[in-house]
């Protein structure tokens, strides 16, 4: 058999943070050292107490901040050293869900969820449709003619999840992208993030929810006091 081509391995990794130390202003270290490795394909958890750096560790990895030390790259490049079209390139492959869920309320439902489509240049009837095939999915088709800021703080997140997921991102970050919902629904969202994994979105889940993780079982990377901790 020939040797693996290392160009070709290293490919298919989606993200990757070498030796990453960060902070805020005038704050100690939130990450100290960390290096980490997420090939494509992969489900992963992320898990720590609170204050630990998980949102922040997530904040590198789509480019709302970056390393006081160390790199992180992202789909092979560094993001450092890239342009400002490079780097939005690298951001129309990444979905977000955040814990404050930045629906436009000026726009319907439907159009905050299609807006990543029609970034990425789809017209605006198919990406509406596309749209509200995922409202329906997230169990929200009676609520689309609703403004966004009448909707409760559960159903937001599921608007922002189905926003996230629209572009089939080849890499899905959460933040604790199920806490405001029941079990119920938090299996069904999870259900639909297996499903974009299985057909090839590489996810990146930060969770509290153990009784999550039981029932969805991946890989689980521990952060504590900013440090990673082996599995
Ligand atoms: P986690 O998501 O695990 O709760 P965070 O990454 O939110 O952890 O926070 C890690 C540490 O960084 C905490 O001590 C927190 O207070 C601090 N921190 C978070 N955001 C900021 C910020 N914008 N400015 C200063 N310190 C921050």
């Amino acid at each position: 058999m020939p040797a693996r081509n290392p160009a070709v391995a290293s490919s298919n990794i989606v993200a990757q943070l070498k030796a990453v130390t960060f902070s805020y202003r005038n704050t100690p270290n939130v990450l100290e050292n960390v290096s980490l490795t997420i090939p494509g394909g992969e489900f992963r958890y992320l898990v720590g107490p609170s204050g630990a750096g998980k949102s922040s560790l997530l904040r590198l990895l789509f480019m709302d901040t970056y390393p006081t030390d160390g790199s992180v790259l992202l789909f092979g490049s560094d993001v450092q050293k890239t342009n400002a079209k490079e780097r939005a390139t690298i951001r129309q492959k990444i979905g977000i869900v955040f814990q404050d869920f930045r629906l436009l309320n000026n726009l319907s439902l439907a159009d905050n969820v299609a807006l990543p489509r029609l970034i990425s240049g789809e017209n605006l009837q198919v990406a509406r449709e596309e749209a509200l095939e995922l409202i329906r999915w997230v169990g929200l088709d009676h609520r689309i003619n609703s403004a966004p800021q009448t909707l409760s703080g559960g159903e937001r997140q599921r608007i922002a999840i189905a926003r996230a997921v629209i572009n089939r991102p080849k890499l899905l970050i959460g933040d604790e992208p199920t806490g405001s919902v029941d079990d119920a629904m938090g299996d069904r969202l999870l259900t639909l993030f297996e499903y974009l994994n299985r057909i090839g979105t590489t996810i990146i889940l930060a969770t509290h929810s153990k009784s999550l993780i039981d029932r969805f079982p991946h890989p689980v990377i521990t952060l504590e006091d900013g440090r990673l901790i082996e599995d």
